[in-house]
């Protein structure tokens, strides 16, 4: 059976001298990987048809015994040739395929997560912000995956900020809110949660999507605060620390050390 479909190149890996494997993501298939026989052969109809993180259409010959689908035809869609001169980008781009590598599991429908690496890669691309688009994509995919944090009351009593005493925390283990009196009462420790901070996180987790997500202004400080707690829920609910994640962070922060001169 030839399926036709759009895919995110998510990643491409030698398979022999001149084949690559390249894995996608589909809205309605999820996560694919394809052979691409001879791609790098100097006449092949795949040259220049598919490079990473662009938005392709392909047809694949599907069989259900098989892992790796072999790849019929393949053209750019949305070919994001920005990413070559924008590494900060780039860097943003290549661990957001990482982690929906990780995490999307194969041939699940995944149209929601699809679309908004969708419009996150096109934001990437542009270099804007990169930081501020890799922390808003990471919340919004746990939201995807039903793994929001709770961040409108307190997940114990319930009361919402700014009730009680007026100061609240994040609890990592229950994923969401503590009142000042409910953290005082448990032995877990938990980070702070400053009100500008909860109100950026709202409203990254209500926007209708990434790139509404972007028009709340962020400075510094707040990205890095942002950037710790999110750091936290992955690694204790998804198990998650991936090198990609500090690695992309590290270049984003010298691009823009470089760009600013601090
Ligand atoms: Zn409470």
């Amino acid at each position: 059976m030839i399926v036709d479909t759009h895919g995110i190149a998510l990643r491409i890996t030698p398979y022999s001298e001149t084949s690559r494997i390249v894995s996608w993501l589909t809205p309605d298939h999820g996560r694919i990987a394809t052979l691409a026989k001879g791609a790098l052969r100097p006449k092949s109809l795949f040259l220049g048809q598919f490079d990473l993180f662009q938005t392709c259409e392909l047809l694949y010959y599907f069989r259900d015994d098989r892992e790796v689908f072999t790849l019929k035809e393949c053209c750019p869609l949305t070919p994001r040739t920005r990413f070559r001169a924008h590494w900060a980008g780039a860097a943003c781009a290549s661990y957001l395929a990482d982690l929906v590598g990780r995490l999307c599991p194969s041939r699940s429908p995944h149209p929601d997560v699809f679309e908004e690496l969708e419009f996150a890669l096109d934001l990437a691309a542009t270099g804007n912000s990169p930081k501020a688009v890799l922390l808003s994509f990471e919340l919004r995919l746990l939201a995807i995956l039903g793994l929001a944090p709770q961040l409108r009351m307190c997940v114990t009593c319930r009361r919402k900020p700014p009730e009680g005493n007026g100061r609240f925390f994040f609890s990592v283990s229950r994923g969401g809110l503590l009142c000042g009196d409910c953290a005082a009462r448990q032995s877990e420790s938990a980070p702070g949660m400053p009100p500008d901070i909860l109100g950026i996180m709202n409203f990254w987790l209500k926007a209708g999507d990434v790139r509404s997500a972007q028009r709340a202004r962020c400075n510094r400080e707040q990205l890095l605060a942002i950037q710790r707690l999110t750091g936290l829920l992955m690694e204790y609910h998804l198990d998650l620390k991936p090198d990609s994640r500090n690695l992309a962070l590290e270049i984003i922060g010298k691009a823009t050390e470089l760009s600013t001169g601090r």
